[in-house]
Formats: C-alpha cells, sequence, structure tokens
C-alpha cells in the first residue's frame, strides 16, 4: 500500500479493503430522449411535463444557462448561487448527492467543505478523482433552507435537469450518495440499509447506494460500510467495462 493510499485509509477510518460479491439486478431498457419539442428557458407558469421536454432538448450551455436562471421551485428565492455540477461532461463515473450546502452555496460547486474533503478521498481510494472520469452533481441545484432534505416538488421540479445531464453524460456507473439521492433516482421509498449492496438502475443505468459523506462525518461506523459500497462499485464497474451491453 502507498503511503498516499495510507493515509486515504486512514482518513476513512479503514484499514483494509473488503471486497463484495455481485447481486447484479436486470436492468430495464433505457427510454428513448423525448425530442421534439421547440426550445425554450425554463419558466415557472410550464407543466412538469413540459418543462421536461423542452430540458430533454438542451445542450450543455443552453442547460448551463437554463439552471443559472431558474425559478422554477421556491429554492431559488434564498439561493447565492446555482450549484450546477462538476466535472468530466463524459465520465464514466457520476455520484449524485442531495442538494447544495453553505459552502456549495456560496462556491456554486458541489461536494466543496468538510464532507466535500471527505468524498475526494473517498474517490481517491479507489483510485478516482473529481473531474477525471467523474463527475459530481446533486438531486436539487439550489440550497434548502437550513440544509433540510428537498421537498417532493423542488426535486420533481429539478430532476429534469439532472435527467438531461445523465442523458448527456452517459456514465457507465451511478452512486448515489445518501437516502434523498437514492430515494429521488430511483423514485420509490426504502431504507438505505436495504438499498446498499445491490445494483438498481436508473433509465437503464446501473446504480449503487451509499451514505451521504456528511453523514459519514457524524457516524464514524458509517465509514466502513461506505468502503464496502466503493469496493462493490469498483467491481461493479469492472464487470460493466468488461461486458458493455450489460450497461445498455
Ligand atoms: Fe430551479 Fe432546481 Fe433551483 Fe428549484 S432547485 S429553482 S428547480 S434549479
Amino acid at each position: 500500500m502507498s503511503a498516499r493510499r495510507g493515509e486515504i485509509m486512514k482518513e476513512l477510518g479503514l484499514k483494509r479493503w473488503r471486497a463484495r460479491s455481485k447481486n447484479i439486478e436486470p436492468l430495464p431498457p433505457h427510454p428513448a430522449a423525448a425530442n421534439t419539442v421547440a426550445e425554450t428557458e425554463s419558466a415557472p407558469e410550464l407543466s412538469l411535463d413540459e418543462r421536461a421536454t423542452q430540458i430533454m432538448r438542451m445542450d450543455w450551455p443552453r442547460l448551463k444557462d437554463s439552471v443559472a436562471g431558474c425559478v422554477a421551485c421556491p429554492l431559488h428565492q434564498g439561493r447565492n448561487k446555482t450549484v450546477f455540477g462538476v466535472g468530466d461532461e463524459h465520465a464514466s463515473w457520476l455520484f449524485v448527492g442531495e442538494g447544495p450546502g453553505a459552502e456549495e452555496d456560496l462556491k456554486g460547486e458541489p461536494f466543496v467543505g468538510q464532507a466535500g474533503r471527505l468524498l475526494d478521498n473517498m474517490l481517491a481510494a479507489i483510485q478516482l478523482k473529481r473531474g477525471k472520469d467523474v463527475y459530481i452533481a446533486n438531486i436539487v441545484k439550489c440550497r434548502p433552507p437550513g440544509n433540510r432534505a428537498p421537498e417532493p416538488l423542488e426535486a420533481a421540479q429539478c430532476e429534469p435537469y439532472l435527467h438531461r445531464q445523465i442523458e448527456l453524460i452517459k456514465p457507465k456507473l451511478i452512486v448515489a450518495l445518501g437516502k434523498v439521492a437514492a430515494v429521488n433516482l430511483l423514485q420509490r421509498e426504502a431504507s438505505i440499509a436495504s438499498l446498499r449492496g445491490r445494483v438498481h438502475a436508473y433509465r437503464g443505468i446501473p446504480l449503487i447506494v451509499t451514505y451521504h459523506p456528511a453523514y459519514l462525518l457524524r457516524n464514524l461506523p458509517g465509514k466502513a460500510e461506505a468502503w464496502v459500497d466503493l469496493c462493490f462499485a469498483v467491481d461493479t464497474m469492472h464487470g460493466l467495462k468488461n461486458t458493455p451491453a450489460a450497461a445498455t
């Protein structure tokens, strides 16, 4: 083990690699993108379906502009900056969190501050780096007040943006960080304990669930479980890269 890797493992409170066996669920087919409606900017008076249809036609620049000016849910009222997402726009790995916190809201970038540093160390532990074959985003792009979880309406209004990002990135694997990310991506209520350790799917893309770094900062025993999840994710990614047809 290299000195750097040793430091990372120490940071994570872990001593050794623990691999899990794969338990992959069948993946549903990936739906075709709706792509037949003229482009316009998002507007609060549009229905959810109309907004979603328009957003699904956007390229990266238009999508970023649309998010920057979005007022489609009440979260826009308290934000300093929208937090669009960051990283390699053709990444194999997509990590999805819950929503921006105070520091993210000020900087306009997801996962900065203490939880962000832990996420960076988690990535480094599996030889990944922010921005290099990795993209990081959140369920909502504006900070919920008091760091509360996004309300269902807020998450629903913001979901088309993340959906479009995923369509453009085409990641091989999504890692949902925390229960809020998991239940919003999977569109079903479940405990994080019941979701960990299996491969789910978001619109046909394999998805794994682990804890949110902010939770891990408060719950040190969870770091060992998160490490198991990361090993499982690496194992799953290796399988996907060796059998490309399984990811489509
Ligand atoms: Fe728009 Fe999403 Fe911000 Fe709500 S959270 S205002 S839907 S960008």
